[in-house]
């Protein structure tokens, strides 16, 4: 078993319900548990236009390796009504029904084509490590939450 952290995002198609959808889904991946879930943040969009996002980051159980993680993953956004990666055009930081990533996978450190992990810029996202720290505070210092204190984000439930 390996513990893993996953962030979840949405500003599409009622960003709350699936991102709270998508918290039980990754629940039910074959082979992996659900450990903890933070509760729901919602924040402006990062250098780009669109309504709020709403993220939330989930601790997870799994015998899955981290790339039949990833697909579970995609399958999932898939699901959630997000175009395969392969057929559309990669827009940086587009609006999004639902995008689901790998923040931690155990200790692991992957640097591939298709996984970066731990997630590369997770440290400068105020709605990732906000929700990460709720959940696990041990991973996220006070200095690394006072960096982003300027991003305006707030706790929904
Ligand atoms: P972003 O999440 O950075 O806004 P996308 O979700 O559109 O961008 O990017 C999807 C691609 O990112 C996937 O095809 C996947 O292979 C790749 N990727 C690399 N590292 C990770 C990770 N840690 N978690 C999720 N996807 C990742
Ligand atoms: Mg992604």
């Amino acid at each position: 078993m390996v513990t893993a952290y996953l962030a979840l995002g949405s500003n599409l198609d009622n960003p709350a319900q699936q991102v709270q959808a998508a918290r039980l889904a990754l629940g039910g991946i074959l082979q992996t548990r659900l450990i903890a879930a933070s509760s729901l943040y919602k924040s402006k969009p990062v250098d780009a236009s669109g309504d709020d996002y709403v993220n939330a980051v989930v601790k997870i159980e799994t015998k899955l390796n981290a790339y039949a993680l990833l697909a579970e993953m995609q399958q999932l956004e898939r699901q959630a009504g997000r175009a395969l990666p392969a057929d559309r055009v990669h827009l940086h930081n587009a609006p999004r029904t639902l995008d689901l990533d790998i923040l931690l996978y155990g200790d692991a450190r992957i640097e591939s084509a298709t996984l970066t992990v731990p997630h590369p810029r997770m440290w400068s996202r105020a709605f990732v490590l906000l929700p990460l720290h709720e959940i696990a505070p041990e991973l996220v210092s006070a200095e690394q939450l006072a960096v982003l204190s300027a991003q305006v984000i707030s706790r929904l439930n």
